[in-house]
């Protein structure tokens, strides 16, 4: 069946197996699109913008994703999961001639959270970093493990020496690539495995010495998909690397160039029955991304090993079953409802938010390790399983106390009659939505945030204490000319004005690679990357090349070429 998005009227289809995994689960269908649905699950976490502060527990100074000026408390991870403080102090009564989420939110206000998404014991030298474990001397780098000396990353696992990536995997000394594996002194690749000494590579695989060229296999001395000699390729190399301008026009020209080459409608491989985009070993899983290991899925984004029955999720897994519309949370997860931060098995929780290790709990906030509360407020497993089930129902009738009318001041989305089947309204997420994750992939201006009623903060970005700042376009062209002074300036981000500091082991990294420094901020650089992605959305087409129907990321007005898998395959094999 189709069904009209209450947020931005498109049409959504509804099918029959959706159906029936909603009535496993004991939800109504939604009422929100699945993109603003993803958008609605993604505004409750802030996983780029660090912030010092105290820790309410130890008065110690930490690094947090909550800025300073949240008014509930925020404790050092350590702390938070320490005895040292009473978690069910903030417990309160059901009222039930209110509406839940309202309850909820003035739970938020009161109801510590943890300072960040990582274990700092097993962590070196990694402070700023978070939704992120086991990394060493890394900066700046969030959704990524095991890593190295990296820097300025997104997801990114297992690296060395890695800088400026996005999606990057078993790689060492790579600066800007996008969607690689395996790969080593590299910059500027995108989609490629199993290269090294490239640049400006796309879709290309066990190639070494090539520069410029898309769709190759296996080859060597390639400059913009033209077989050289070793000599002649040298040549021309040496040429082209030593300015940033001659990076940057490369860069559009490069850009340019990919045009003339057709590209796979989707990325992935040991698949079956899947759609969407970079899926890997993936069965019957349809409008998912950047996934691995999904079994009978919809509707999941940036999931991590193995999650199975489950829909409407953002950066769920190992080992997770039965979750709807759940985010940032995994290991061993099952039948979890509307969560957000639920790390650690956790199961059968509905409507909580940062309780990791816990199981039945309804509408909690900032718990751990505990069993059968209801807005953080102890009860027996009897009295849960009674109450519970009463403010579901309660939620469910649009004739109750807890129907919000047009104009509430929680209901400016003009989302469903009753509150029951929907995830936390996004004007009580405790962080402004251009702090959020749903901003990086939906960013809307100033004033549509405001006039929804959502949070905007201002001072995001704390201007770096140096001596002096320098616009971008006064650095020497190359690398080469940089004093070490530069480690006590910052720079002026060409395209918003934002002064950025250069690190040392960042001005290390640039030298060692021969790299110009850059010239934008490191937030500009990232989203840059972002848009070398395409949507994570599906258009019906046809093959460029057989006529035959495909389901593809690459929307109709593009430039690309777009083949199905079959004619991709005999082009570049
Ligand atoms: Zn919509
Ligand atoms: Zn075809």
């Amino acid at each position: 069946m189709q069904k009209t998005c209450k947020n931005c009227s498109q049409n959504f289809e509804i099918t029959d197996s959706d159906l029936k995994f909603y009535e496993e689960i004991g939800v109504p269908s939604p009422n929100l699109c699945p993109d603003d649905r993803a958008k609605r699950r993604m505004a409750f976490a802030n996983q780029r913008n660090l912030y010092l502060r105290k820790c309410d527990g130890t008065s110690k100074t930490i690094i947090s994703n909550f800025s300073s000026d949240k008014k509930f408390p925020v404790y050092a991870v350590d702390f938070f999961f320490s005895n040292d403080w009473d978690q069910l102090k903030t417990g309160r009564d059901y009222d039930f001639s209110r509406p839940f989420f309202d309850q909820f939110n003035d739970l938020m206000q009161v109801a510590p959270k943890i300072a960040l998404q990582r274990s700092p014991s097993f962590d070196q030298n990694s402070d700023y970093t978070n939704y992120a474990g086991k990394n060493k001397n890394c900066y700046l780098i969030f959704d990524s493990d095991k890593n190295e000396d990296c820097y300025h990353s997104y997801s990114i696992n297992s690296c060395i020496s890695t800088m400026d990536c996005f999606r990057v995997s078993d790689s060492e000394l790579c600066y800007e690539c996008v969607d690689c594996t395996n790969c080593y002194n590299c910059r500027y690749l995108q989609n490629c495995d199993n290269c090294r000494d490239c640049y400006f590579l796309k879709n290309s695989i066990g190639c070494k010495n090539c520069f410029g060229s898309v769709n190759l296999r296996n080859k060597e001395f390639y400059f913009f998909n033209e077989k050289l000699s070793k000599e002649e390729y040298q040549k021309r190399l040496s040429e082209n690397l030593h300015s940033y301008i001659k990076i940057q026009n490369l860069k559009n020209e490069f850009q340019n160039f990919i045009l003339k080459f057709p590209h796979k409608a989707m990325e992935g491989i040991y698949n079956e029955d899947v759609f969407g985009n970079y899926l890997i070993q993936c069965k019957n899983a349809h409008d998912c991304y950047d996934s691995r290991k999904l079994w009978d899925c919809k509707y999941i984004q940036q999931a991590f090993d193995d999650a199975k029955s489950s829909m409407d999720c953002t950066q769920v897994g190992d080992a997770v079953e039965q979750l709807y519309e759940c985010c940032y949370g995994g290991y061993g997860a099952y039948f979890n409802r509307f969560c957000s931060h639920t790390l650690g098995q956790s199961s059968y929780l509905t409507y909580c938010y940062y309780t990791p290790f816990c199981s039945y709990l309804f509408g909690c906030i900032g718990l751990h390790h505990q069993k059968y509360c209801i807005l953080n407020k102890q009860y027996s497993k009897e009295e849960y399983e009674i109450l519970m089930p009463k403010i579901i129902e309660a939620m469910k009738s649009p004739k109750s106390p807890l129907t919000r009318g047009l104009g509430h001041p929680l209901d400016k989305g003009g989302l469903g009659d009753c509150e029951w089947g929907e995830f936390f309204p996004t004007e009580i997420s405790p962080f402004a939505y251009n702090e959020t994750h749903a901003f990086d992939f939906y960013p809307i201006s100033k004033e549509e945030i405001l006039e929804k009623g959502w949070k905007w903060k201002d001072d995001i970005y704390e201007i770096p204490k140096v001596e002096k700042i320098i616009p971008a376009n006064l650095l020497p062209d190359s690398i080469n000319d940089i004093p070490d002074d530069i480690l006590n300036w910052a720079v002026n981000c060409e395209i918003t004005n934002k002064p950025f500091k250069i690190i040392k082991p960042e001005l290390d990294f640039y030298r060692k690679m021969n790299l110009p420094i850059p010239h934008l901020h490191p937030d500009e650089r990232h989203k840059n990357r972002m848009k070398l992605r395409n949507p994570k959305k599906l258009w019906n087409r046809n093959c460029m090349k057989c006529n035959s129907k495909i389901q593809t990321t690459y929307s109709p007005d593009r430039s690309e070429i777009v083949y199905c898998e079959q004619c991709y395959l005999a082009l570049v094999y």
